[in-house]
């Protein structure tokens, strides 16, 4: 394992400490802030498994909804060997405040198992799954609380829960789970809608800063599903992605990676290790490498005090949820880094989230050509909405992409009149 990623830092501190910053900076009031400030539920589980040698394992599960102000929680399930009940309380949060930044209607939710789901083999992730779905089943459903992939679980663990949910109800419900095989009521475009929202996010700052795209170095920390395909995206579009890392190694070439053969590469072999034309770098060089585009994709707490200062990056896009510490972000502003934050960049996945729950809910299907139009709509007018309040509070694009998240979950508080 590689360290820098290691979460050092609480993240759900880290959430809090955000939250405190941007309602001083709305100037809610103190019972306002106590309603929206922390999780409506946590719910622990125990996830007894059925090992191959027959062995039965304890693992511990945590299914969290932050709040339900705006519509039912959403979020994803991580499976992980450092999730803790504190790292999903963060994540919870961030959805509440992402799904208000792009202005669709959900609240946030998150959940996750810690285990290590690269030693498992698919019968025992199997098992893990339907029992942890089991659990955690009277706070799910499509118009409660709506899972969703994250770190380490794919289609096939969303179709196991729509199978586990399903069963106990009766009937199919495709609406429980997003990011569910195309096959099962999933959504052309999802599985790409993360790294597409990276990307749009990515070109909207390049134009904002007159950075051209064509020829900008790209640094990748995390060739997973969001890491990968925003940088095959980029590639696409003429830049040059010059480093990326995964879990066992960080690789380089000053000439460009050939991203279509390097994700054939991991999916191949299931990691970047071996790929010729690259040299092995350090984790630490790779975040310190010189470009235009920085794209930490893999956990929180990559970007902290400590290496904040070594980032020669134009532009930190955030397609991983919480890489960069409040010290880190302080000393990025100080240094005129461009930070695209988290809850803005990698909401693409939860925007087409939203369109596959509704194309679910219609019973009516549409083109990836149409997704993917919507979510570059959504995109673009979120990214505006943020740098707008950027410029005009002058305020860092963090602060105001929470000004925005987060006055829009006030917003809806009052209105509902769940405020005194
Ligand atoms: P993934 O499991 O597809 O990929 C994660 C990648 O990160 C893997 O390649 C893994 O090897 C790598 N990795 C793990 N630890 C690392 C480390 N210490 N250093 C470098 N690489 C490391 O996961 P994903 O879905 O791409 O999620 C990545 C991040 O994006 C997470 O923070 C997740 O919460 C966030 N995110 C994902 C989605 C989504 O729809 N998938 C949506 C929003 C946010």
């Amino acid at each position: 394992m590689l360290a820098t990623a290691v979460a050092e830092k609480n993240a759900y501190q880290v959430a809090l400490e955000n939250f405190d910053l941007a309602a001083d900076a709305l100037e809610l009031d103190d019972s306002v802030r106590a309603m929206i400030k922390y999780p409506e539920r946590v719910l622990t589980v125990s996830v007894p498994v059925r090992m191959d040698t027959g062995q039965i394992v304890r693992f511990e599960g945590y299914r969290v909804q932050h709040s339900t102000t705006r519509g039912p929680a959403k979020g994803g399930i991580r499976y992980h060997p450092n999730v803790t009940v504190d790292e999903v309380k963060a994540l919870a949060t961030w959805m509440t405040w992402k799904c208000a930044v792009v202005n669709i209607p959900f609240g946030g939710g998150k959940g996750g198992v810690t285990c290590n789901p690269k030693t498992m083999s698919m019968g025992e992730l199997e098992r893990l799954t339907r029992r942890y779905a089991s659990a955690i089943l009277p706070l799910i459903g499509p118009d409660k609380d709506i899972p969703a992939p994250d770190v380490y679980t794919t289609p096939q663990v969303m179709a196991w829960i729509m199978d586990t949910y399903s069963m106990n109800m009766g009937y199919p419900v495709h609406g429980v789970v997003t990011g569910k095989p195309i096959s099962l009521g999933g959504s052309l475009g999802r599985n790409e809608a993360t790294g597409r929202g990276v990307y749009y996010t990515v070109l909207a700052s390049c134009d904002h800063l007159g950075v051209p795209v064509q020829g900008a170095r790209v640094v990748v920390q995390g060739f997973g599903n969001a890491g990968s395909i925003a940088a095959h995206l980029l590639d696409s579009a003429k830049a040059v992605v010059i480093a990326a890392s995964d879990s066992t190694i960080a690789i380089y070439n000053r000439h460009g990676l050939d991203i279509p053969k390097l994700i054939m590469h991991k999916e191949r072999t299931g990691s970047l290790r071996g790929f010729p034309a690259a040299e092995e770098i350090t984790p630490k060089e790779l975040l310190a490498t010189e470009c235009e585009i920085l794209i930490p994709a893999a956990l929180e707490n990559a970007i902290t005090e400590e290496n904040a200062g070594e980032v020669r990056a134009r532009i930190i896009a955030e397609a991983a949820n919480g890489p960069v510490t409040p010290e880190a972000d302080r000393i990025l502003d100080r240094r005129s880094v461009f930070l695209i934050p988290d809850i803005l960049c990698n909401a693409g996945g939860v925007t087409v989230s939203y369109f596959e729950w509704v194309q679910d809910e219609n019973h009516l299907f549409w083109d990836e050509q149409d997704v993917n139009l919507k979510l570059e709509r959504v995109m673009t007018r979120a990214f505006r909405d943020v740098l707008r309040i950027h410029v005009d509070r002058k305020v860092s694009m963090r602060l105001a992409a929470n000004i925005l998240g987060i006055g829009r979950v006030a917003e809806a508080v009052k209105i509902r009149g769940l405020y005194p």
